[in-house]
């Protein structure tokens, strides 16, 4: 039986932010660090053109997905877009016993769960410029179509609202910038809970 109340879980870091703040981009980033490993998500969303099994996701079917949140399988799931998305807790525990920092790249329901059961894991919100800066990533990236656009649109103010409630906040403006502040953050596991709490102030922000 896995103890929650365990050290490991320290050097557990959850990342979100609102599609297109430019989170995975980061995130794949500082994961070439040899101490840094990126949870792979299991979904129930079909793979966007480009997505690889096993690489972007692991891609289940729902009623396989149903039967894992009954066998209590993940340490945390939600759903989001009207898919589920979950962390499966045994790859996370391996990865952490080994002494790696594990990211989970998950939504701000997931990152409640996890910082509820885990108070000593360490979260991490990525902001986006503005929500004009975001609507035009979302456009750019031209997977979507509009009615996804408008609907992540809606999702990412109910994920920035919820930016206040992270351990530390991070303004995505200038990319190398934001990956150096990530890096620091997430290889700082010996961080006392005060230094932890390092919010770029969310004043000024068009949001
Ligand atoms: P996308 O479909 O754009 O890849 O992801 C949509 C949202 O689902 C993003 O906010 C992403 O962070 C979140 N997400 C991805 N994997 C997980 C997960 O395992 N758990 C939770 N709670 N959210 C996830």
């Amino acid at each position: 039986m896995m103890n929650f109340n365990d050290e490991i879980f320290k050097n557990l870091c959850v990342v979100s932010a609102p599609s297109g703040a430019g989170k995975t981009s980061l995130i794949k980033k500082i994961s070439s660090h040899k101490n840094i490993s990126v949870s792979i998500s299991e979904t129930t969303r079909n793979p966007r053109t480009g997505e690889v099994d096993g690489v972007d996701y692991i891609f289940v079917k729902k009623s396989d997905f149903e039967l894992k949140i009954k066998n209590e399988q993940y340490i945390e799931y939600a759903q989001v877009h009207s898919n589920y998305y979950g962390t499966v807790l045994d790859s996370v525990v391996q990865l952490l016993q080994k002494n790696i920092i594990v990211i989970l790249e998950i939504d701000y329901q997931g990152a409640e769960t996890v910082k509820k059961q885990l108070p000593q894991s360490r979260n991490i919100f990525v902001l986006p410029p503005s929500l004009k800066v975001l609507e035009k990533r979302l456009r750019e990236r031209a997977t979507d179509k509009e009615e996804v656009i408008q609907e992540r649109m809606k999702n990412a103010r109910i994920e920035l609202s919820k930016a206040k409630n992270y351990d530390y906040i991070l303004e995505n403006d200038d990319f190398e910038l934001a990956e150096k502040k990530l890096l620091a953050y997430v290889l700082d596991v010996n961080m006392d809970v005060d230094e932890k709490v390092r919010k770029e102030p969310l004043i000024d922000k068009n949001f």
